[in-house]
């Protein structure tokens, strides 16, 4: 597992308390799984200890997108065994991802992010192999046993009572979707995206994603001046303008804020997001230029299609 931010973190501490043995690889928080390291972790596992590589798709904390395509690649030059296991919360329906296409083994996805739903539902990808490991697998399982939720599904049942409205929701939120077309609903967050990073610039803030080809399309991270907290920047913007935006998780509290636009969100969201973080700057007292909202609305002016 690889260190790329707080739900990554969240994720390996899950793995821990199951009894799992982690590898975790700590990174700067400002990068996304590194394939060449997966590669010298895969090869020199001669004896196959290692069982996944486990990634987080779209680190929430930190705006930073992870390839996972390079991921699936480095394990099959390693030629090693090992499953490859993503968490897609915070990607799934928002930016382009394929389970098999990209050779994935488990996906971990959920309702509350790009699906629009409440949160309550989780939901599984697994390919053939992860089936067939989870059979020999020792750990205890019950709520995440695949093959009672697979036996039950076979006749159009759940082993438990299931979360009936929010699957309600699901065909909804999919039928909305799909009448977009996914290739639009990525673009749609590809562009909102690029307009608030030319917002960031322009008010003369940094990007914490350091690497333009791991920039998120689902969120956002500002980093602050140095000197100047966050946390109080995102206290004025809600009690002034009733809008709350993500703080610092973990190790980057009070040290960046988070502007997302995954699901369902349009221009004149993303216009007044920007506004209020506009005037939150200026009210807090913080170092910046006032062109920033300008110049995302130029580029979606510029950009309609
Ligand atoms: C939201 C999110 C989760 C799940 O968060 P919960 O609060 O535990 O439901 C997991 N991973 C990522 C990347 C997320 O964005």
């Amino acid at each position: 597992m690889f260190e790329t931010g707080h739900f990554a973190t969240l994720w390996r501490n899950m793995a821990v308390a199951l009894g799992l043995e982690v590898d975790f690889v700590p990174t700067d928080w400002r990068h996304g799984v590194d394939p060449e390291v997966v590669e010298q972790k895969l090869v020199e596992d001669k004896g196959h200890r290692i069982k996944s590589v486990m990634a987080v798709h779209n680190e929430t904390s930190t705006g930073v997108t992870s390839k996972i395509p390079p991921v699936r690649a480095a394990m099959d030059r390693a030629g090693h065994p090992a499953l490859l296991m993503v968490d897609t919360i915070s990607s799934l329906a928002s930016i382009d991802y394929r389970h098999q296409e990209w050779g994935v083994d488990v996906t971990v996805g959920c309702s509350q992010k790009g699906l629009m739903l409440p949160p309550g539902l989780g939901l599984n990808a697994i390919s053939e192999k992860a089936l067939q490991a989870s059979k020999s697998a020792k750990l205890p399982q019950s709520f995440w046993d695949w093959e009672a939720m697979l036996t039950a599904n076979k006749i159009g049942f759940f082993p438990y009572t299931p979360a009936t409205n929010l699957l309600y929701g699901l065909q909804e939120a999919i039928h909305m979707l799909e009448e977009e077309g996914l290739p639009n609903v990525f673009a749609r967050h590809d562009r909102h995206a690029e307009a608030t990073r030319r917002a960031v610039q322009a008010w003369g803030l940094e990007v914490l994603c350091a690497d333009p080809q791991e920039y998120s399309s689902s969120l956002t991270a500002v980093m602050m001046p140095e000197g100047y907290d966050a946390d109080a920047l995102l206290d004025t913007i809600l009690k002034k303008f009733d809008m709350c935006l993500g703080i610092g998780l973990g190790k980057v509290k009070g040290k960046i804020f988070r502007i997302g636009h995954l699901g369902h969100f349009n221009d004149l969201m993303l216009a007044g997001t920007l506004s209020g973080i506009e005037m939150g700057l200026s009210l807090a007292g913080i170092p910046f230029s006032k062109a920033g909202t300008a110049a995302a609305l130029e580029y979606l002016a510029d950009t309609l299609g």
